[in-house]
């Protein structure tokens, strides 16, 4: 059963335990975003582990991708969306160098359905995202973050490239812009993703971080 069909009623991922660090920190990241200064809210706490807040909101960005492409699963379709892509430059060809040693041709939605079930075994792996007190982050643990980050932000390449139009008739341009914007302000503050992998959204992410001029 493929990822989106096994997840029809959205679940959170993850219940962190109360009393865990990450819990306390998963509490402070939504008071932060409530103020609406995303800018503020990607910023590592003072005094907190960089580790743990990399993985609290690598949870929080999946569950939002997840969510706003669940809203267009029924409109990307491997007849509409043959190849993965984001605009008529850039396609993507899935290769997890495990599963798949070489990069293989598959449509949108297949794609997407190996990406998010690959981002969500990550998750799951309790040696590479403790929940546990006391359990360390292996050494690994960002450069892992930097591939699940590089990963995801395809998906928002794919829905603004090939269902933006749809995300407006469903009213939901302004939540998928703020959940964009949220990644972006994260992307920057930790370097997460290559530039040369922002290229299909660009100008996007230039118009959506740009300073609005001071009022006078
Ligand atoms: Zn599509």
């Amino acid at each position: 059963m493929s990822f989106f069909k096994a997840n029809k009623t959205f679940k959170p991922k993850k219940n962190l335990p109360e009393g865990t660090k990450q819990y306390q920190l998963k509490k402070y990241a939504e008071a932060t975003l409530g103020s609406g200064n995303l800018k503020a809210a990607v910023l590592l706490p003072e005094g907190e582990d960089l580790n743990e807040w990399l993985a609290v909101n690598t949870v929080d960005f999946f569950n939002q991708i997840n969510m706003l492409y669940g809203t267009i699963t029924d409109f990307c379709t491997a007849q509409d969306c043959v190849v993965m892509s984001a605009g008529p430059k850039y396609e993507y060809h899935w290769c997890d160098g495990v599963q798949f040693k070489k990069p293989v041709k598959v449509s949108a939605p297949e794609y997407v359905d190996y990406l998010m079930t690959w981002v969500q075994s990550q998750l799951d792996d309790e040696a590479i995202f403790p929940s546990k007190i006391g359990v360390p982050f292996p050494k690994t643990f960002q450069s892992i973050v930097k591939t699940i980050f590089k990963r995801l932000f395809r998906v928002y390449a794919h829905i603004y490239h090939a269902h933006f139009p749809r995300i407006v008739a469903l009213g939901e341009e302004a939540h998928l812009n703020t959940s964009f914007k949220h990644f972006i302000f994260f992307v920057q503050e930790f370097q997460l993703i290559d530039k040369k992998e922002l290229a299909p959204l660009d100008e996007l992410i230039q118009t959506l971080t740009m300073e609005k001029p001071a009022q006078h």
